[in-house]
C-alpha cells in the first residue's frame, strides 16, 4: 500500500509524530518535510515505511522558502539515529500551560537582534522548561538528530547539547556559495548566515576541530575563515593551519573585537571585507570535474 502523502497534511519545515498509514502501528511513524522533500519512517521492525519523496511547496511554502536556512549537521555517509525530545523541552505556544515560557523565549530572540540581523527571528526554538534554556534543535538531512540549548538565566554550562549525535551547526541562507566562517556556538553562526545570505555559518558546537568538521569542510568548502572569540586567538591560528593542512583549502584566521553575534560595526565590516575576497579567491571546481585545484592565497600574517 502506497502512503498517501496528501493525507499526511504535513507542512514545509514541520515534524509529525503519527499511527502508520501502512501497518497502524501506534505512534510510530515519523515525517518530516523540508526543502519540498517529505522524510517519512516507521519504527516499527515489522513495517517498511521509510523513503523519501519529493512532494513540492505550497506556492505560500515557496515564498518563504528563500528566509529558511539550511540547518545540517554531521556527515552524509553516517546515518545518526532520530533524536526525540526528552518531556521537559517544549514547544513555546499560546496554551495556558507555556505561555510563561513563550514569554521567556521571546524575550530571549529580542537579546540578539542587531542593527545588522534579527538573529534568531524565524529561527525554530524551543524551551527547555526544567533548566531554562533556549533550545535550538539541529537536523540531518531533515530529520532532527540533536538539539543544543542556551541558557537563559545563568545556568551552567551556557550550553547543552541534549543527543551528543551533532559535531557541528551549519546554516546558510539561500544558495550556498563555499564560503565558510568558523565560529563556536549557534547564535554566531546563524547571525552569520542572516547577515551574508550564500555564506555559510559553520558553529563547532565546542573550542576544538574534529575529524567530523574537517571532512564537512573538505566536501563543501571552497574558503574557510576562522573567526572563534577573541579571546582564542591561539586556537584560532592553530586551527587555520590544520584546516589548510587536512582539507587543502584557502584558509583565514581573523581576530575580531567581540564575537559576531553581537554585531559589531567595526566587526562586520571587517568581515564582510574578507568574504568578498573569499569569493574572489575560494578553491576552484575545474571544469572537467576532475578534483580540485587549489587558487594560492597571499597572507601575510594571520591577522
Ligand atoms: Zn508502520
Amino acid at each position: 500500500m502506497l502512503i498517501d502523502m496528501d493525507k499526511l497534511d504535513i507542512a514545509e519545515g514541520a515534524n509529525i509524530r503519527s499511527d502508520c498509514p501502512r501497518c497502524g502501528g501506534k505512534n510510530t511513524f515519523t515525517a518530516t518535510k523540508r526543502d519540498g522533500k517529505i522524510i517519512y519512517n516507521c519504527y516499527k521492525l515489522s513495517c517498511d515505511a521509510k523513503g523519501k519523496v519529493n512532494y513540492g511547496m505550497t506556492a505560500e511554502e515557496m515564498s518563504s522558502y528563500f528566509i529558511k536556512p539550511l540547518i545540517e549537521t554531521g556527515n552524509l555517509n553516517k546515518r545518526m539515529e532520530p533524536f526525540v525530545y526528552p518531556e521537559h523541552i517544549v514547544v513555546p505556544g499560546n496554551t495556558w500551560y507555556n505561555k510563561r515560557y513563550t514569554r521567556y523565549i521571546n524575550r530571549f530572540r529580542m537579546r540578539w537582534q542587531g542593527i545588522y540581523a534579527e538573529t534568531l527571528q524565524n529561527i525554530e526554538l524551543l524551551c527547555d522548561v526544567k533548566d531554562k534554556r533556549a533550545v535550538f534543535p539541529i537536523y540531518q538531512d531533515g530529520v532532527l538528530v540533536d538539539a543544543i540549548g542556551r541558557e537563559l538565566d545563568g545556568a551552567t554550562p551556557k550550553w547543552l547539547r541534549y543527543g551528543k549525535a551533532a559535531e557541528y551547526a551549519r546554516y546558510c541562507y539561500g544558495q550556498p556559495n563555499g564560503v565558510f566562517i568558523l565560529v563556536e556556538d549557534v547564535i554566531s553562526a546563524i547571525t552569520v548566515a542572516k547577515v551574508w545570505p550564500g555564506v555559510t555559518g559553520f558553529a563547532l558546537l565546542g573550542t576544538n576541530l574534529t575529524d567530523a568538521h574537517k571532512e564537512c569542510l573538505s566536501d563543501d568548502a571552497r574558503y574557510v575563515i576562522v573567526a572563534l572569540d577573541p579571546d582564542a586567538m591561539r586556537k584560532t591560528l592553530v586551527m587555520r593551519k590544520e584546516i589548510e593542512a587536512w582539507c587543502d583549502i584557502p584558509t583565514r584566521a581573523i581576530r575580531l573585537r567581540d564575537d559576531i553575534k553581537y554585531q559589531d560595526d567595526e566587526d562586520i565590516n571587517f568581515l564582510g571585507r574578507w568574504i568578498n575576497e573569499a569569493k574572489r579567491h575560494g578553491k576552484q571546481e575545474q571544469p572537467n570535474g576532475e578534483g580540485f585545484t587549489t587558487t594560492q592565497v597571499q597572507t601575510t600574517g594571520d591577522t
